[in-house]
């Protein structure tokens, strides 16, 4: 890893886009699907990097244009300080991609496809490192297997591998584990921690709250082609400031209560009511008192913080709404 100086200070981001905007449509046109409308954001050195939205968000479309698979329609996009215009070459040097779609030619093994790829590079059979990359993705004893022949895990496993070849400094991961039963995920979890460890910054893309939060030290959340939060994970879990209260009745709900405190109020069950209130602004037993005041007797009670998936429930409904 880090075999790649960059031209500018280690301050530099590891990937920085501006302005990034993609149209899929005929050049000439101004017509067809705006799938980026201007993103701006950068990739810290260092990190694990969370690029995080529903289907369709524009997730794979950022990665493709970073991978030079996708042209760009406007904006500028730097990789370890090089431009992917200017400096295709080094920038291309700089990032290794493994993309979401799986693809292989089934006839060679994962010895040959590893030094395929080398040989793409340029890279001299004395510099090569097939053997040490197929033992870090855990496929040492895979080594002369024919590709079909693989597993998706394994198969997944070497496209990193294949990914690491010219040793970039960057690895990008397009939705790693989309498909991928537990047991698995947390294997790709270790493997990408491990190589961030060893110093390889990773931008991953993800649709899964969950790996987001528990893999990534930052993320951006991406969605209808917008960039609509970049946080430090911690932050953006602190985000969510919301606590549900549950309320279960005497009686059916026939007429809802209502306080100022609250941010939602909604049935959930034959007479249970869930209250959503912003813990700066008011408390449980504001919200106990107001409804009792309103008449309700309340027979049980529970109470949940809002967690990541809330936060990002209610940032891309707002967008929607808005839209
Ligand atoms: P994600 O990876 O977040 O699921 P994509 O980048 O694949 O999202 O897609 C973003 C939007 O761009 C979607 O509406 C998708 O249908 C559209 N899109 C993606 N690829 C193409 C293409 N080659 N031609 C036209 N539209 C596309
Ligand atoms: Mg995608």
């Amino acid at each position: 890893m880090a075999g790649m100086t960059k031209p500018s200070s280690s301050s530099t981001p590891a990937i920085a886009i501006r302005d990034l905007v993609k149209r899929y449509a005929p050049a000439g046109t101004d017509e067809g699907k705006l799938a980026l409308k201007g993103v701006s954001f950068d990739v810290p050195e260092g990190g694990i990097f969370g690029l995080l939205g529903p289907n369709g968000a524009g997730k794979s479309t950022l990665i493709n244009i970073l991978a030079g698979m996708v042209m760009k329609t406007s904006g500028s996009v730097d990789i370890w300080g090089f431009d992917i215009d200017r400096d295709t070459r080094n920038a291309k040097r700089s990032i290794g991609i493994v993309p979401q779609e799986i693809v292989f030619d089934p006839f060679f093994t994962p010895f040959e496809v590893l030094e395929n790829q080398a040989g793409l590079y340029g890279i001299t059979k004395a510099l090569r490192r097939s053997e040490d990359l197929l033992r870090a993705v855990h496929l040492a004893d895979k080594r002369n297997a024919y590709a079909r022949t693989l597993s998706g895990g394994m198969k997944r496993r070497l496209l990193i591998a294949k990914a690491l070849v010219h040793r970039p400094p960057v690895l990008v991961l397009d939705e790693p584990t989309a498909g991928v039963d537990v047991e698995l995920r947390r294997q790709l979890w270790e493997l990408v921690s491990e190589l961030n460890r060893e110093g390889a910054t990773i931008v991953l893309t993800t649709h899964y709250l969950e790996e987001a939060e528990q893999l990534c030290d930052r993320i951006a959340i991406i969605n209808h082609g917008e960039l609509i939060a970049n946080k430090p994970t911690r932050e953006m879990v602190g985000m969510a400031r919301e606590k549900i209260i549950v309320l279960t009745f005497d009686r059916d709900v026939t007429a809802l209560p209502d306080h100022p405190g609250f941010v939602k109020c909604e049935v959930s069950g034959e007479r249970v009511l869930e209250i959503t209130y912003d813990k700066d602004r008011s408390n449980a037993g504001e919200i106990l008192s107001a409804v009792q005041a309103q008449g309700f007797t309340i027979v049980d009670v529970t109470t949940r913080e809002a967690d990541l998936e809330d936060v990002f429930v209610s940032l891309t409904t707002e967008v929607r709404e808005t839209a």
